[in-house]
């Protein structure tokens, strides 16, 4: 049937509602859906009440953004985390600093004469965590600018015009976290590093970075992944052979942001096989 281990919902940013994630998962006939919002679980009761009615599997997840004393930036996936845990009062601090850096972009912007409403951010992230692609929509809906990724480009990327830090995890603290929980640590994207442009990567320097991850208790990769070139999809997976770590993956579904990525097609033109989910289960709690 095939599983996607990789999607978002309004939790974070994506524009389906979890309930219309799933409902769009078992239009495609898929078995289990990941749900890996940014910074969050918010979306995980909504989505297993609906998986529940429409019989299709719910893998909660969270995908962790991270930062090494390099100043390089990674994200992370976490699966099967308990709601009751370290990480998920780490999440609610984490929520706090974000919103704090919200208000402090919002002011750059007005100083810079691309005023926008905060009041309207909130409601464009539908009682989602907010993040710079909603204030980037906010931006493009008051004229200032007449794209998302000029937004990012002229304001809101890594040091563009109005941006500001926020407290990010180590990649230790959060495999740690993401292991005290119970749940399963997966290296996203590893090609695709947050904030970069694809094709900028060289394979000998993620090679040396996943040697780091394996020392701090990474489980796996994603080896699956809409956007892989062959030779990335290739790389992922002589990486997580050659180290013995699980392949995982997904589509990195967002809705209407990113209208290519499809529920449940990763590089393959299919979804990813569902032998991924019973390896990732067997390593919960490990
Ligand atoms: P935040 O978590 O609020 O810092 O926002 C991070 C998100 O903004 C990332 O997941 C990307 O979707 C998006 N993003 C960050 N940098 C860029 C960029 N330079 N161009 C386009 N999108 C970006
Ligand atoms: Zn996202
Ligand atoms: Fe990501
Ligand atoms: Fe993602």
């Amino acid at each position: 049937m095939g599983i996607d281990l990789h999607a978002h919902t309004t939790a974070s940013d994506g524009s389906f509602t979890p309930r219309q994630l799933v409902t769009e998962a078992k239009k495609r006939g898929l078995a289990a859906i990941g749900i890996t919002d940014h910074d969050t679980l918010g979306g995980h009761a909504e989505a297993i009440e609906a998986g529940l009615e429409l019989g299709v599997e719910i893998v909660p997840g969270i995908e962790l953004s991270v930062k090494n004393e390099a100043g390089e930036k990674f994200h992370l996936l976490g699966y099967y985390v308990a709601a009751d845990s370290a990480l998920a009062r780490e999440l609610s601090q984490l929520q706090r600093e974000r919103d704090a850096r919200n208000a402090v972009i919002v002011e750059k912007l007005a100083a810079l004469g691309a005023p926008i409403s905060m009041a309207r951010v909130l409601e464009i992230a539908r009682g989602g965590v907010v993040g710079r692609p909603h204030l980037a929509q906010a931006l493009v809906e008051a004229g200032h600018i007449a794209s998302v990724q000029e937004a990012f480009d002229r304001y809101l990327a890594d040091g563009a015009a109005a941006t500001a830090s926020k407290e990010v995890m180590t990649p230790a603290r959060a495999v740690a976290l993401i292991h005290a929980a119970g749940g399963v640590a997966i290296w996203a994207h590893p090609t695709r590093p947050p904030s970069q442009r694809a094709g900028a990567v060289n394979f000998a320097v993620l090679e040396s970075q996943l040697r780091n991850w394996i020392e701090i208790g990474l489980d796996g990769l994603e080896i699956y992944y809409s956007q892989y070139s062959p030779a990335e999809a290739l790389w992922t997976a002589q990486m997580a052979q050659k180290y013995g770590l699980l392949g995982s993956g997904g589509s990195d579904f967002h809705g209407r942001s990113k209208p290519d990525i499809q529920v449940g097609v990763v590089h393959t033109g299919n979804a990813v096989p569902d032998e991924v989910l019973a390896a990732l289960k067997g390593k919960r709690g490990a």
